[in-house]
């Protein structure tokens, strides 16, 4: 499972910072993931519950920040490339779905840049 290794680099990474920190607890990881990433968050948040169950970890809240992508046009156009309206109650949009954003000024199809990063932006943890 796709989720279950990067849970893995997850939780290695935060019991790493634990450890060099000296932590008794880690209370809460902060998450950052872009929106170009196939990652099912709430996979995701099963696996760290899981691997981090007997752990200092175990129990931490994870939260989960959704980073949506940028779109590039040749006219110089860049922003967000969002997600199309008929679109937007979907939890997890595909490639393709944002592949087909075109750009607002000139109408040619965007190039996505950034979204695809997972990454983790905060450990909190106790001492
Ligand atoms: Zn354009």
């Amino acid at each position: 499972m796709h989720e279950y290794s990067i849970a893995c680099e997850i939780f290695d990474t935060v019991m790493a910072t634990a450890e060099k920190n000296k932590a008794a607890a880690v209370n809460a990881i902060t998450l950052e993931i872009g929106g170009l990433t196939h990652v099912n968050p709430e996979q995701l948040m099963f696996c760290l519950d899981v691997l981090s169950r007997n752990s200092i970890a175990e129990g931490a809240k994870v939260n989960v920040n959704f980073v949506p992508p940028s779109g590039e046009c040749e006219c110089g156009y860049r922003g967000d490339a969002g997600v199309p309206d008929k679109l937007r109650d979907e939890d997890h949009p595909s490639l393709y779905e944002y592949a087909i954003q075109t750009c607002p000024v000139c109408g040619k199809q965007l190039q996505l840049v950034d979204g695809d990063e997972l990454m983790i932006r905060t450990i909190d943890i106790e001492i």
